[in-house]
C-alpha cells in the first residue's frame, strides 16, 4: 500500500499574509530530504500556496502514522524557528499546541490522507494532483468538487461504465468539536441532500470521496480542521489542501479542474472575514491582492509503483487561466465596492470567533429597551 500525505500549515510569512520567506522552504525541503535519506518517507515535494508551506510526503506507513505526523511537525516547527529568527508575521501560528500526541489533526496544520493498493488492476498508472487554496476554509472545494462528481455538466465521464455506478461522498460536520462527526451519501441518488449540506461551505465540508464501482478506492481526501473549532477564536483561515486522484476509473485533470472557471465566492480573506472570488493561481504565487484575494494551486503528479513521485505540473499557471483570473479580479472588484455590506463580509455567526465579537458586545451593552410610547391621540381624548 501507498499513502500520499499532504499537510499544510502557516507558519509565518514575509510583510504580512503573503508567502513563506526562501530560507523557511529551503528548511523544509532540508527536512524531508533526510527523512527520505533515512527511509521514513518515499519521495516528498515541498510548496507554497501563499502563506502555506505544503508537505507532500509519499510512504508505506498509512493514514495518521505518528511518525510521519510527528516529522510533518517537526518541519513546522524548523520553519518557524527561522521565521521567528527573521522578525516575521505570525510565525508558528498554526501550531496550536505545544506538542500534538503522535497527530497533527487538531493541532493546528491541515492534513490531507489518502492510502491505497498501487498493484490494483484498475489503476495500472497512478496519477494524482494536489488542490492547495490560500485565504479560504476547506468548503472552498464543496462546489467543484460537487460539480464534478454529481453532474455530467461539469464532468461529461460521469456518464461512461467505470464512473455511471457513481461515488460515495463523506461529509464532515465541521463545527463539531473532538471526535468526527460524518454522514455518508451516494450520489447521483442523493446529490440534492449533498447540495443542502454543502451550500453551508462554514460549517459542512467533503472529507472523501470513494468509488462505487471499486468500493476501495479513495478518490479525494480533504483536510477539513477548521482552527477555531480547536482554539474556540480566531486563529487565522483554515487554509485547506485536497488530494484528488485522476484518471481512467475516476475523472480527467481537465474535468477535475472545469469548475474553476466559474471563480466562485468563498468565505475566507482578509482577517477571515470576508467573501470573495477564489482565483486559479500559479503554485508558488503570494498573497498580494486586494482583501487578500483568496488563491487555489493546482500541481499533477504522476507516482510509480515504488512511490516514486514525477516532477510536478503546475495546472493552473498557464495562460489557459488568465481569463478566469482577470473574471475573478473583476468579482472582487465588484464585491469590494460594497464594502462591508450584507454578502460583502460573512455573517455575524462566523465573525464570532474574531475580534469582531469584542466590537459588536460593546455595542451590545449600548442598547436599551423603550418601552412602547402611548399614542399621542389617547392622551388628547382623556
Ligand atoms: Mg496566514
Ligand atoms: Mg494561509
Amino acid at each position: 500500500m501507498l499513502t500520499i500525505s499532504a499537510i499544510k500549515a502557516d507558519v509565518g510569512s514575509v510583510g504580512g499574509h503573503t508567502r513563506p520567506s526562501s530560507r523557511m522552504m529551503e528548511a523544509a525541503r532540508n527536512h524531508l530530504s533526510q527523512a527520505a535519506k533515512r527511509g521514513l518517507i518515499i519521495d516528498y515535494d515541498v510548496t507554497h500556496t501563499g502563506d502555506d508551506i505544503c508537505l507532500l510526503m509519499i510512504h508505506n506507513r498509512g493514514n495518521d502514522h505518528p511518525e510521519i505526523h510527528e516529522l510533518a511537525w517537526d518541519t513546522f516547527k524548523a520553519a518557524t524557528k527561522i521565521a521567528q529568527e527573521e522578525g516575521l508575521y505570525g510565525a508558528g501560528q498554526d501550531l496550536l499546541k505545544d506538542a500534538p500526541s503522535g497527530n497533527v489533526r487538531g493541532a493546528g496544520p491541515g492534513a490531507a490522507e489518502l492510502t491505497f493498493d498501487e498493484t490494483a488492476k484498475e489503476r495500472p498508472a497512478e496519477s494524482f494532483m494536489i488542490f492547495t487554496a490560500d485565504k479560504c476554509g476547506p468548503g472552498a472545494f464543496n462546489f467543484p468538487l460537487w460539480a464534478v462528481f454529481t453532474s455530467p455538466l461539469f464532468c461529461a465521464g460521469l456518464m461512461l461504465p467505470q464512473m455511471r455506478p457513481g461515488f460515495r461522498v463523506t461529509v464532515i460536520d465541521m463545527e463539531h468539536a473532538g471526535a468526527d462527526r460524518i454522514i455518508e451519501l451516494d450520489v447521483p441518488e442523493r446529490h440534492l441532500d449533498l447540495a443542502v449540506l454543502l451550500r453551508d461551505e462554514n460549517r459542512f465540508g467533503i472529507k472523501a470521496i470513494h468509488s462505487r464501482r471499486y468500493p476501495s478506492q479513495q478518490v479525494v481526501a480533504v483536510s477539513t480542521d477548521r482552527l477555531h473549532t480547536i482554539a474556540g477564536e480566531y486563529k487565522g483561515k483554515d487554509d485547506p489542501v485536497a488530494i484528488v486522484r485522476s484518471q481512467n476509473i475516476f475523472p480527467a485533470p481537465e474535468e477535475l479542474v472545469s469548475p474553476y472557471l466559474t471563480a466562485h465566492f468563498v468565505a475566507g480573506d482578509a482577517r477571515g472575514s470576508h467573501n470573495m472570488p477564489l482565483m486559479p493561481a500559479a503554485i508558488n504565487t503570494a498573497i498580494t491582492g486586494p482583501y487578500c484575494l483568496p488563491i487555489v494551486s493546482c500541481v499533477a503528479y504522476s507516482l510509480t509503483k515504488e512511490g516514486k513521485l514525477s516532477e510536478g505540473v503546475d495546472v493552473f499557471g498557464n495562460p489557459v487561466w488568465d481569463a478566469t483570473r482577470l473574471k475573478a479580479q473583476q468579482k472582487a472588484d465588484e464585491m469590494r465596492r460594497q464594502g462591508f455590506v450584507g454578502p460583502a463580509m460573512l455573517p455575524m455567526q462566523e465573525l464570532e470567533y474574531s475580534a469582531f465579537r469584542k466590537t459588536l458586545a460593546e455595542l451590545e451593552e449600548q442598547f436599551r429597551i423603550v418601552e412602547k410610547a402611548e399614542p399621542a391621540y389617547a392622551k388628547a381624548g382623556s
